[in-house]
């Protein structure tokens, strides 16, 4: 979501996000709108819109890493790698 003074895009919503008085979750400064929001099971994070690629970037070679430590797979949980697939 991006923060601002208008309404969030997100269909019914109406609600205003600022990112005022916050703080950047990738580089800790203080964060104004427009930034980026995401809200998560634990909290919301803020990201000043030039820092959202720095951690996108981070974050896939954090993946791309355990994919090499699990041999080439990705190392989901088993309780969560079957889920949705067809009974066998
Ligand atoms: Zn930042």
């Amino acid at each position: 979501m991006i923060t601002g003074p208008e309404p969030s895009g997100i269909a019914g919503s109406g609600h205003v996000i600022t990112a005022r008085g916050e703080r950047c979750f990738f580089c800790g400064e203080a964060t104004e709108d427009p930034a980026v929001m995401w809200s998560g099971a634990t909290g919301e994070i803020f990201l000043h819109p030039p820092c959202f690629p720095e951690l996108m970037i981070r974050g896939s070679r954090d993946l791309l890493e355990l994919e090499h430590r699990s041999g080439g797979r990705l190392a989901w949980r088993p309780d969560e790698r079957n889920q949705g697939a067809a009974p066998s």
